[in-house]
């Protein structure tokens, strides 16, 4: 994974949020702070907002789009800022060295959450990332039979600049080491492994590692189907009379355009979403009618799937919080899979029909 991600070297988690956990431990202490982008999957929201603050680390959340907000969010004991490569579930695309830069400017490391990209499609390290998150359950294994995660340092971010005391002076934890003095460059990767990993207890274990380690020999071959099949669902929703709007990159604004054409040029996932007319009970009687896309709150998988965030992976968020993150009511989910598109097209014209059907029955 760390040359996957072209790292200087890599920590495999528990899962996803246990590998950003790691991250987050490794720098960060109570009275300290965190910036991170307002896009980004709603198990992060509830990390950070709820279980890290209650260890008296507070996370200001700013729309990752609104450079300027997210520049002067940047306090003195800001430690981290964090986003995604791409926004789950609203796909916005983030402008990796433009946060780069305001993350340098300020002496903290950017930590890029890289899950709907996978290496194959984006290596956030190339575009500045100092560090890197995996939920490795999604992508990475291909087949929803594992959870796990990744944490990968780029080796050039200068932890001993005088932010990171967790790293720059002698660790209780540790053999009252100094990380920096005696691991240089692996600073952070001893610390995140043999304090946090160690302490936290979230190892990624033996069988897991070796599921995942088949889902990556296939993982070029199945990003560029899960691609190509995603914009042909993508077209396909789009021309549909009770389809209101498709956020799929390629009919995004010129701004994301662009953002897209910059750092994902062999395409930008196959995650995204959708809006029916007819709002929330249109986005049920769709789910229901569906026979082939499976009802499920994971991405990633080789199978088709499709959830309504609204009342699934998004319902422990306020409305305001769900509209911070993108999510509206009649938001509906795909993750396109490696099926025949034939076949998933199918089956998503029957879902419509339902839809239809229903609206006409309760007119
Ligand atoms: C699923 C997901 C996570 C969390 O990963 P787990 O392996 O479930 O802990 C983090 N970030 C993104 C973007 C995800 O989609």
């Amino acid at each position: 994974m760390a040359s996957l991600e072209g790292g200087l070297g890599a920590l495999a988690t528990a899962s996803g949020l246990a590998a950003q956990l790691c991250g987050v431990l490794s720098l960060a202490q109570a009275g300290d702070h965190l910036l991170c982008s307002q896009n980004v999957y709603g198990g992060t929201i509830t990390q950070l907002s709820v279980t890290i603050k209650r260890m008296g680390i507070e996370t200001t959340f700013v729309p990752v789009d609104d450079l300027a907000a997210m520049r002067a969010a940047v306090r003195p004991n800001t430690r981290l800022l964090l986003c995604e490569t791409i926004g789950n579930p609203s796909g916005t695309i983030a402008d990796l060295h433009a946060l780069a830069s305001i993350a340098h400017d300020h002496g903290i490391p950017l930590l890029v959450d890289n899950t709907f990209a996978s290496p194959y499609l984006c290596r956030p390290i190339e575009h500045g990332a100092d560090l890197v998150v995996q939920s490795a359950t999604k992508f990475l294994c291909g087949h929803g039979t594992t959870v796990g995660g990744v944490l990968v340092d780029s080796g050039r971010f200068d932890f001993g600049n005088g932010r990171f005391p967790l790293l720059s002076t002698e660790s209780p934890g540790y053999h009252g080491k100094v990380f920096t003095e005696t691991f240089g460059e692996y600073a952070f990767l001893m610390r995140a492994r043999a304090e946090v990993l160690r302490d936290v207890g979230a190892q990624l274990a033996p069988m897991d590692a070796w599921l995942l380690l088949q889902g990556i020999e296939t993982l070029p071959i199945r990003m560029e189907r899960h691609v190509a099949n995603a914009r042909l669902v993508a077209n396909y929703l789009r021309g549909h009379a009770d389809v209101a709007w498709v956020a799929h990159p390629d009919f995004a604004d010129a701004q994301q355009r662009e953002l897209a054409a910059r750092y994902l040029p062999r395409g930008a996932g196959a995650v995204f979403t959708f809006g029916l007319r007819g709002g929330r009970d249109a986005g049920r009687r769709f789910i229901d009618a569906l026979e082939l896309w499976s009802h499920l709150a994971n991405v990633g998988d080789a199978k088709s799937l499709v959830i309504h965030p609204a009342s699934t992976t998004h319902s422990q968020l306020s409305d305001d919080e769900m509209r911070n993150a993108g999510v509206a009511p009649e938001s509906v989910r795909l993750s396109v899979g490696l099926e025949d598109i034939e076949d998933l097209i199918w089956d998503l014209n029957n879902g419509l029909r339902a839809v239809a059907a229903g609206a006409t029955v309760s007119a």
